[in-house]
């Protein structure tokens, strides 16, 4: 039997229920990620790859599909005076992993662990980027309060040191010859932050943003979602870091655009037909182009549709 903690921290993961519907073929979806790959390989692991999206930049496309270690995507960001990794991943080692590839990478410890929300995907191997005490974790104070209250395994002594960044401001944080930044936004969760790089036209965008796997709602104002993604999109960054699966350009954030608008649209139709949202996540199909795309349960259609009705009536 679970304690009410435990059920908490399982299902504040937006992967909670992974591979039930990716069993079909992994190995297919897979292939078709990395056949989307456009950037050399800095290292690879049974859990993910590092690639170098611009200089000084490496993307970790995870692969939940073969591996949990890290579960979510993140990034190491190297300036002249500091290294950012973003995200903690949903294991300790998973953490550790990213720091020691830091270190590889840029020659320097990280100073800066940045995360884009709570999830326990993104945060629960914490005590991993933390080890040592080296790095300043930075976050909103929602999502460190969150953290506090939802997510097994995280030190209390990480988050009573963690930065908390100020109100609803964007934050530059100085790497040197670049700056990074943490832009406040909401939709996936009542607090995300984007991670972006300028200089280099790259953007981390939390789980804002999904590519080849369907989103999860369980926390989501989905009008919110909608919208703060039209805005990310209207940077035209080159390169769009999601929170799971292949690395996405302007092209790929306009295909899952139309995912969201597809989502609403069923549940508008939902409402006008006096369907449940279970019915209407039965009937529902991915838009045309997107059939590949895969889900880390099977009720994260109906989770959508019902997230968006409960919006619609309110
Ligand atoms: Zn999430």
């Amino acid at each position: 039997m679970l304690t009410r903690r435990e059920f908490i921290g399982r299902t504040s993961s937006c992967a909670a229920h992974i591979g039930l519907m990716a069993a079909a073929s992994p190995a297919l979806i897979r292939r078709g990620w990395l056949a989307q790959e456009r950037f050399p390989v800095a290292a690879s692991a049974p859990w993910g790859r590092l690639v170098r999206v611009a200089d000084g930049v490496w993307a970790l496309v995870s692969d939940p599909l073969q591996d949990r270690t890290t579960l979510c995507n993140g990034g190491i960001i190297a300036g002249r005076s500091g290294v950012a990794v973003i995200e903690s991943f949903s294991t300790v080692r998973g953490a550790e992993w990213m720091m020691e590839q830091a270190l590889d990478l840029t020659g320097r410890f990280p100073t800066h662990v940045i995360l884009s929300h709570y999830h326990s995907d993104h945060t629960a191997g914490l005590a991993g980027s933390a080890a040592g005490g080296g790095p300043v974790v930075l976050t909103t104070e929602q999502t460190r309060d969150l953290i506090r209250e939802r997510i097994d395994g995280v030190p209390a002594q990480v988050l009573d040191d963690a930065v908390v960044l100020v109100g609803r401001r964007p934050t530059e944080l100085e790497l040197g010859d670049r700056s990074v930044i943490l832009v406040p936004r909401r939709g996936h969760t009542e607090s995300d932050l984007s991670i972006e790089v300028p200089d280099a036209s790259v953007m981390f965008c939390g789980d804002l943003v999904w590519n080849g796997m369907f989103p999860n709602y369980v926390d989501a104002t989905p009008s919110r979602l909608s919208r703060e993604v039209r805005v990310m999109r209207l940077l035209g960054t080159t390169t769009y870091v999601p929170g799971h699966g292949p690395l996405a350009d302007v092209a790929a954030v306009d295909r899952y655009i139309g995912l969201l608008d597809s989502v609403e649209a069923a549940a508008r139709a939902a409402l006008e037909r006096g369907m449940s949202a279970d019915e209407a996540g039965a009937e529902y199909s991915l838009p045309t182009g997107l059939e590949g795309w895969t889900l880390f349960s099977p009720n994260y259609f109906s989770r959508a549709i019902g997230a968006w009705m409960t919006e619609l009536q309110a």
